[in-house]
């Protein structure tokens, strides 16, 4: 049986470049001379992306939609897309032509020598603000010092996934779906390709600063557990103190007496409790990281 490719694009108020991209798209397919599919997910936008998505199926056969009821961001919009495809490896790939969709023969050729992931790494970040490049930076960072599996920085969904990674991922159903964490989760050999990212065809990128702040924060507490222990180790360092300066003011009291009675007793309760609590905060947590999430 000839090979199948699947094509998933997230679309959320897209309707300017959604003709464009088409036609780019379509013709990268075409050169690749394989059989193709290509699935749009309309997340809930409120343009005429919808009307414009199925002016496109019905011109062709090619194309597949899939309407969200509403907004509910990327992350679900693309596992909606990926749930559907058929192919035997799927792309994944921005509706706005900032990744190249000419891209795709490069990852063709690296899927063939073996790799199961191969994604495209942005060499640099024309258009894009000071402020939203050295967040970037400063997360990926952050994120790779506190989690187990390194995730690669400067890369988004641009990519291709063969069918078994693509199963491992399906397999992941959080309700939290920090994507580009879980591609790295799932193994597999890998292989980035460096390209240049262009600015946007046209339209407005749909991430704010607090997006962008909320999907940092998926990031780290779907992929690491330390911002979980810090509770605990607040209280052990909390409770020994109390324990220090309680020392400290049984020596004083001793030596000097006790010049305000009753204080050193309610400052080293309220201290030692304190350090208790926090302690028992982070058992608690360890527990909660342990239950798996449900759909
Ligand atoms: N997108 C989506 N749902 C959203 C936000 C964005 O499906 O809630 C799509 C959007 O249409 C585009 C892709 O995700 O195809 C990337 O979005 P955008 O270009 O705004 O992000 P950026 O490139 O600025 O990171
Ligand atoms: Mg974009």
């Amino acid at each position: 049986m000839s090979e199948l490719l699947s094509v998933v694009v997230p679309a959320y108020n897209e309707s300017p470049v959604l003709g464009e991209f088409h036609q780019r798209m379509s013709g990268v397919m075409q050169a690749t001379g394989l059989a193709y599919e290509i699935i749009y997910v309309d997340d809930g936008s409120t343009d005429d992306t919808a009307v414009v998505l199925n002016y496109l199926r019905e011109q062709d056969p090619a194309v597949a939609v899939i309407e969200l009821s509403r907004n509910f961001g990327k992350e679900v919009a693309l596992s909606a897309g990926l749930d559907h495809a058929v192919g035997d490896a799927v792309i994944i790939i921005d509706a706005d032509l900032q990744d190249p969709p000419e891209l795709v023969h490069d990852f063709l050729r690296e899927w063939r020598e073996g790799y199961d992931i191969v994604y495209g790494r942005r060499t640099d970040r024309e258009g894009e603000s000071w402020l939203k490049v050295t967040s970037a930076k400063w997360f990926y960072r952050v994120l790779n010092r506190l989690s187990d599996v390194e995730i690669p920085r400067d890369s988004g969904d641009f990519r291709l996934i063969s069918r078994r990674a693509l199963d491992a991922l399906l397999s992941l159903r959080e309700t939290h779906r920090y994507m580009k964490g879980l591609y790295a989760w799932v193994g597999f050999p890998q292989k980035q390709i460096p390209y240049l990212r262009r600015p946007r065809a046209s339209g407005t990128t749909k991430w704010s600063y607090w997006r962008l702040w909320n999907f940092a924060l998926e990031g780290i507490t779907s992929f690491s557990d330390v911002p979980l222990k810090l509770s605990t180790y607040l209280g052990v360092i909390t409770s020994s103190l109390a324990f220090l300066y309680g020392f400290y003011f049984l020596l004083r009291t001793w030596i000097l007496g006790n010049p305000v009675p009753g204080y050193p007793s309610l400052i080293l309760i309220v201290l030692f409790l304190g350090g208790v609590q926090l302690i028992c905060l982070g058992i608690i947590g360890e527990y909660l990281a342990h239950i798996p999430t449900q759909k």
